[in-house]
């Protein structure tokens, strides 16, 4: 078992993957990504994150010279060869190497590396539930767009890393929610699991779609709609989700508890539900 890069027609491992320092996605973030969990070998809702790749290479107006099936392909090699069953599968498109100016030519070749490795277990984080700070987003208005250009969510990560804190939860100048630094945000209220729609500038997660359907199987109300960080804090339950976190309960937001102060119910139902 080892982590595995493609990396432009070429498989290694990541330490001996090499770019050129005038990768556009080195010098500017001009690039794109996908993260994709595999259970068993076998990765969970992969055209989806696939049909999210083109619609993120749409919106920074970059020409994809690969077909969806032909990503599959590469994909699917790519984890064989790790022999990992448990994988993060890691996909970054940047828009090319040339001499570093803002403009690009219209020629210009995109860079793809497709990479896996050992997914982290956070089975326990999810057990205990995780404590969240809220940080005021301060990001882009085209969050739809899984950008590699992610400084803003590093700056809330890391902020709430300092004082340990699982997730930043942002919210607009008007006090309006939007997402976590890398996930996606639910509160619950009597019952009725709330989400911010796709209106409020955040990025249409995969497991957020996940989530909304399997609401409806169950027959629990899910309303998309808007949640200010007054709402939030006075919510029964708080999860938040994402391939990697799958459903992660929050139980504080900074030292105010959340809730009953442990994982709730309809958490916990939405994790046990979500990869069935
Ligand atoms: N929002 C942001 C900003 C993210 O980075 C992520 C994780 N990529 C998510 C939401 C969750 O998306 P998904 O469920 O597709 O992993």
């Amino acid at each position: 078992m080892c982590n595995v890069v493609y990396f432009n027609g070429k498989f290694s491992k990541f330490s001996e993957a090499m770019t050129n320092i005038e990768d556009r996605g080195y010098q500017f973030g001009d690039g794109i990504y996908e993260v994709i969990r595999s259970y068993g070998g076998v990765p969970f809702k992969l055209r989806e994150h696939l049909e999210r790749l083109e619609r993120s290479a749409e919106g920074i107006r970059m020409y994809l010279p690969w077909s969806i099936e032909g990503l599959e392909k590469i994909c699917m090699e790519v984890l064989n060869r790790s022999k990992l069953s448990d994988a993060d599968i890691y996909i970054q498109v940047t828009r090319g190497t040339a001499p570093r100016n803002h403009t690009y030519s219209e020629d210009i070749k995109p860079n793809l590396i497709i990479g896996a490795k050992k997914a982290k277990d956070l089975s326990e984080k999810r057990e205990h539930g995780v404590k969240i700070i809220l940080a005021p987003d301060v990001r882009w208005k085209k969050c739809w767009i899984k950008s590699t250009n992610l400084l803003p969510n590093i700056m809330a990560k890391q902020q709430a890393k300092e004082v340990g804190a699982f997730e930043a939860v942002q919210y607009e100048e008007d006090g309006t929610v939007t997402e976590g630094g890398s996930s996606n945000v639910f509160a619950v209220f009597n019952g009725t699991i709330v989400t911010p729609s796709l209106k409020h500038n955040i990025l249409p997660g995969i497991t957020r779609a996940v989530i909304i359907e399997k609401a409806a199987e169950e027959g629990i109300n899910l309303e998309e709609g808007a949640l200010n960080v007054e709402q939030l804090q006075e919510a029964d339950e708080i999860f938040l989700t994402s391939t990697t976190m799958e459903v992660m309960p929050v139980v504080r937001i900074e030292e105010k508890v959340v809730g009953k102060g442990k994982p709730g119910e309809i958490a916990r139902k939405m994790q046990e539900v979500l990869l069935k």
